[in-house]
């Protein structure tokens, strides 16, 4: 069977430099290994995401010279997959709702400040300081018949007891250098947010349905990645998904040393098509000759 790769770009703004050097290493990387190239359009943000921003990626990928295999999957179309995912997981008694706006979790996560750190999960965020998973079925069952917004989170404690030591190989390397065999540390997430009340789905639940079912054998993606693979390793575990390989990249920085965010004259790639530029130049220019 050959080697299935794909590129899964948001589609909430205009593509730069960081995504065309992901997607040109994951193309090259699957030509190389006479492999699949997939493209996969990650838009269940439906605050953020935009359809010309989706047209523009088509263009600029194919001006870069990539083919991908048609269809390209898109996510707010899946939505059923995610949800059955859920569903599994919930039978499983590893999910449960809670109520807390923002601003109440970051009162709760202030008091707790009070007597010294409180954890911060790979991304910087404040562990869930809530207790919603102790509510009785009844307080929970009036909460859910009310207008109250709530977010469905996996019990990570009992997610990790069931599933037992996980890990990954890596091709590429983390933050740190970790390479090879890594060991998943998915309790550094803390009981992490699968679902909102009116989004069936989030980033990591979609992330490994899709990987899955659309046969992907190697992950190829930015470092800001690298530990949300743990969470990923859990989630194919329980949902008994199959086991990617992973390779996560160096990130390119902007002149002040922080990750690209934004498409800007100096690294947007039609702003720099505009200016004359040709994909050999990007190439070049993100290091991948
Ligand atoms: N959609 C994610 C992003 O644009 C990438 C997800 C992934 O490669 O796993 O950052």
């Amino acid at each position: 069977m050959p080697p299935v790769f794909r590129f899964a770009p948001s589609p909430n703004g205009h593509l730069h430099l960081g995504h065309a050097f992901s997607a040109l290493l994951n193309f090259d990387l699957a030509v190389q290994a006479g492999g699949r190239f997939l493209l996969r359009i990650e838009d269940i943000d439906t605050t953020r995401c935009r359809p010309e921003f989706e047209s523009a990626i088509y263009e600029d990928l194919a001006w870069l010279g990539i083919a991908w295999e048609e269809p390209a999957r898109r996510q707010s179309d899946h939505l059923t997959a995610y949800r059955e995912a859920l569903d599994r997981l919930a039978a499983q008694g590893l999910v449960y709702p809670s109520f807390e706006s923002r601003a109440e979790i970051a009162r709760l996560v202030a008091e707790r400040e009070a007597n010294g750190r409180w954890p911060r999960d790979p991304d910087g965020a404040p562990l869930y300081p809530g207790s919603a998973r102790l509510l009785s079925s009844d307080e929970r069952a009036k909460l859910l018949r009310s207008d109250t917004p709530y977010a469905l989170r996996l019990d990570m404690a009992a997610a990790c007891a069931r599933v037992g030591d996980l890990g990954w190989i890596e091709h590429g390397e983390g933050p740190d250098g970790a390479t090879g065999t890594v060991a998943a540390r998915p309790q550094a997430w803390g009981d992490v947010i699968l679902a909102r009340k009116e989004t069936p789905t989030s980033y990591h639940l979609s992330v490994v349905v899709d990987d899955a079912l659309q046969g992907v054998t190697e992950v190829v993606r930015g470092q800001d990645l690298f530990w949300s693979t743990s969470l990923h390793r859990l989630l194919q575990r329980l949902l008994e998904l199959p086991q990617p390989v992973y390779r996560h990249h160096r990130l390119l920085l902007d002149d002040s040393g922080r990750k690209l965010s934004k498409s800007t004259a100096a690294t947007g790639l039609r702003e720099l098509r505009a200016g004359g530029k040709t994909p050999a130049d990007i190439r070049r220019l993100v290091g991948l000759m």
